[in-house]
């Protein structure tokens, strides 16, 4: 009996294994699937990014021909500058970053990175050098060691552990049972939103891509996780074109531009100071997200007195 039990025992270790790695091999394709639409043209060039100048010209963009999302949209993010886009909920903002990256096509207009139409170029190589921070980053069920190489699997591990360092993850992981080899995912350790968001920093540390889009998590955050992770953010994105997708207005006020979307359009622009001074839909939304930080401030206060 023992006999038999033993290479069923086996074999049934050896079927979870390969069905955890179905699992992980479908979540790597739920990452990187692709629009089957968006194909490369013939004879696409590589993309050859000089100094990293993004440029949106009168883009427009609809899911489905019906309902607009984005009606005519232009702007810059200068080589080396941070531009933030805000909004209301359902404004379009993080279409804006799923056209960047091509998972869509324009409608109309063009989106252009040093000059060159996003449409002409290898998805491969648009890719390469883009940094993608998405709102919820896919882990695998791997150690964390494993999660952050992702971003790129030549990474020696004292490459793994600095790029964890600046995104302000390494003492986390340090602290987790087995360091750097703690098993993450459905069968291991369990990440927070913002523990998850600076794995995916680091990751994009090791990539190193000299554009970068951020879609911040629309979650609140505590204060202290948001401050490590805004400090992450200012870090990996120095020197970097970055986007930033922001649903908590403090995270972006040292952005170079604020971008205001409204129900598809521009609906302001400039920097915070600016924006807060002309007393616009901007300020309206930072005085409604100061009381309601406020209010859940005062309501901890009263948790902790009880
Ligand atoms: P939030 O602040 O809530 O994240 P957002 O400004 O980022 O919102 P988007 O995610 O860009 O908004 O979505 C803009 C609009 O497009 C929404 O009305 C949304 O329902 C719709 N939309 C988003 N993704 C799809 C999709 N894949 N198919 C159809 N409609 C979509």
């Amino acid at each position: 009996m023992i006999q038999l039990y033993q290479p069923l025992n086996f074999m049934g270790m050896v079927y979870r294994e390969i069905k955890q790695a179905i699992i992980d091999i479908e979540k790597m394709f739920n990452v990187l699937s692709r629009n089957p639409e968006i194909k490369d043209v013939e004879g696409a060039a590589p993309l050859v990014v000089s100094a990293g100048n993004v440029r949106f010209e009168d883009v427009r963009f609809a899911y489905d021909p019906e309902r607009p999302i984005l009606k005519g949209l232009s702007f810059e993010v200068p080589a080396g500058k941070t531009v933030a886009i805000v909004g209301p909920s359902g404004a379009g903002k993080s279409t804006i970053s799923r056209l960047l990256f091509r998972l869509y096509d324009v409608s109309n207009g063009k989106i252009l990175i040093d000059g060159q139409d996003i449409r002409n170029v290898t998805q491969a190589s648009l890719r390469a050098s883009i940094g993608m921070v998405p709102q919820d980053t896919v882990l695998f069920n791997d150690t964390i060691r494993y999660n952050i190489r992702y971003g790129r699997w030549d990474a020696g591990d004292a490459e793994v552990e600095e790029a964890a360092q600046l995104a302000q993850i390494d003492s986390f992981i340090r602290n987790s049972p087995k360091g750097y080899e703690t098993q993450v995912g459905e069968r291991g350790l369990k990440l927070s939103g913002g523990e998850k968001q600076r794995v995916a920093i680091a990751r994009t540390v090791l990539k190193a891509p000299p554009i970068l889009v951020l879609d911040e998590a629309t979650s609140a955050l505590d204060s202290h996780t948001e401050h490590e992770i805004q400090e992450a953010l200012e870090r990996v994105s120095r020197g970097r074109t970055s986007l930033v997708i922001a649903h908590r207005l403090s995270t972006i006020i040292g952005a170079d531009e604020i971008i205001v979307l409204d129900q598809g359009r521009i609906a302001e622009r400039g920097t915070h100071v600016r924006l807060l001074a002309a007393g616009g839909l901007y300020a309206s939304m930072w005085n409604r997200q100061r009381e309601a930080e406020a209010a859940r401030e005062k309501l901890a206060q009263i948790d902790d007195g009880n």
